[in-house]
């Protein structure tokens, strides 16, 4: 008998609802991370409609509000000539917003949310995967405080450790092309002038194909950012951190910055898109999260398809636990369901990316979006989450709507 059902490695939002979600249904789980919680995340904090949707369904909802945060009820968005558009949430319902919260913040709500009901150790980092006539069948931890290794087995490893996923890499998953991926960097500020209760995102001409970020936190404090597209910040050698630096320094936003006191390191990481499928179910293993690259290409969002998929896969080793079995066959279940989900999203998401690419295409659209009301109107209930994905799926409906 396996020491374990399920071993998910990695307690941020996949990981923590996955195991949650597991154990629940009874599974008997064990949760690594190799860092100790609270732990920061780099970020930008924006935590959307669909995420809230998956907190209020595990009853986070009023917990995580309890804590620091901004309520979030639309978007500022400005083009490369400046053009800018203010899009709000229509408040059909009472709770119709979005919020900023620190990752350390949510991430440590969601971590205890799970340790509640499953085993954990923090400060345990997974250093390979054991296998058995190519099945896998548990890993190899290290302790980080002892230095001590050993071996833990599991009928199921589910891999929700991030982008640079050593569970993925271990599993052969395919690696991202840098087209499909990109780098962002944030700091933390206080007191930069003119925050509202909106998110604002840039298409500024020096972060193409890519945008700079102001997400307010509440309290004078904002999150701040830039993130390219990996092939493009290799090809013209970028420096991000420096891109952030002229951004904020150009004559658009240097005003609204001369107050302002940076308060934290500028911190980056990678974003693994979800425009180019990796494999996410293995004999004995399942992918989710950034490990399994389900980053939205266009937006950057990423913690609400972590959130979700860790759900899928809780269930799915829930239903697996029941037939007793763990073989790739029936562990594709959990794929197909993600891919249904979230192909067409990630579809029309990728050819707007691509359009990104033109200033003069997202001046246009912007000229276009600030005159026609039903363009609004559309921007609108995507932020709520409301917008029936089949009207989004298709950018030839996007086109006939900005040249119409
Ligand atoms: C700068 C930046 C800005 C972003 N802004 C947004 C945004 O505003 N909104 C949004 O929705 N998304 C945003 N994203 C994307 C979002 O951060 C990710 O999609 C999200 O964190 C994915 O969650 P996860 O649980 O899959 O992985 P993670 O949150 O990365 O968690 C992985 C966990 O695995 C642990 N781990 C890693 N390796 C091991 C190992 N070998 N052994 C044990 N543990 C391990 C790590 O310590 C970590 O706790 C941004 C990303 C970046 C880089």
């Amino acid at each position: 008998m396996r020491d374990y059902d399920a071993i998910v490695v990695g307690g941020g939002p996949a990981g923590s609802i996955c195991a949650r979600t597991a154990a629940e249904r009874g599974a008997r789980v064990l949760l690594l991370d190799k860092a100790s919680f609270p732990r920061e995340k780099a970020c930008g904090d924006a935590v959307s409609g669909k995420a809230i949707r998956v907190l209020r369904e595990m009853r986070l909802k009023e917990k995580l509000e309890s804590r620091p945060h901004a309520k979030i009820l639309g978007v500022h968005l400005s083009s490369p000539n400046g053009t800018e558009l203010k899009i709000s949430i229509p408040q059909t319902r009472a709770d119709a917003y979005a919020y900023c919260m620190r990752r350390e913040v949510l991430d440590n709500v969601l971590f205890e949310h799970a340790s509640k009901v499953c085993e954990f150790r923090e400060k345990t980092q997974v250093v390979g995967l054991v296998k058995e006539n190519e099945k896998i069948v548990g890993v190899k931890v290290a302790d980080l405080s002892t230095k001590q290794t050993r071996e833990i087995t599991a009928n199921v490893i589910v891999g929700a450790d991030g982008a640079t996923s050593l569970v993925a890499q271990h599993l052969n998953a395919n690696a991202l092309p840098p087209q499909h991926a990109c780098i962002a960097v944030r700091s933390y500020y206080q007191n930069v002038s003119s925050l509202t209760d909106r998110i604002e995102i840039h298409f500024v001409p020096e972060a193409l194909p890519g945008y700079f970020w102001i997400f307010p936190l509440g309290n004078g404090q904002c999150n701040v950012g830039v993130g390219m597209i990996l092939s493009e910040i290799q090809k013209r050698k970028v420096h991000l951190p420096h891109v952030l630096e002229t951004i904020i320094q150009s004559s658009r936003f240097a005003s609204r910055f001369v107050s302002s006191e940076r308060k934290s390191p500028v911190m980056g990481w990678t974003l693994p898109f979800g425009s180019h499928e990796r494999t996410l179910a293995f004999d004995g293993a399942l992918l989710c999260g950034d490990a399994a690259a389900l980053i939205d290409p266009f937006t950057g969002e990423g913690v609400g398809n972590a959130m979700l998929s860790g759900k899928m896969a809780g269930e799915t080793i829930a239903s697996a636990i029941e037939k007793n079995d763990f073989s790739v066959s029936f562990l594709s279940q959990y794929e197909k369901n993600v891919r249904d989900l979230l192909t067409p999203e990630f579809q029309t998401s990728y050819t707007l990316q691509k359009w990104s690419r033109y200033p003069f295409l997202i001046n246009l659209a912007f000229s276009k979006a600030a005159k026609k009301p039903k363009i609004q109107s559309i921007l609108s209930s995507m932020l709520a989450d409301e917008t029936p994905r089949k009207q989004l799926v298709n950018p030839t409906n996007w086109f006939k709507l900005l040249i119409g």
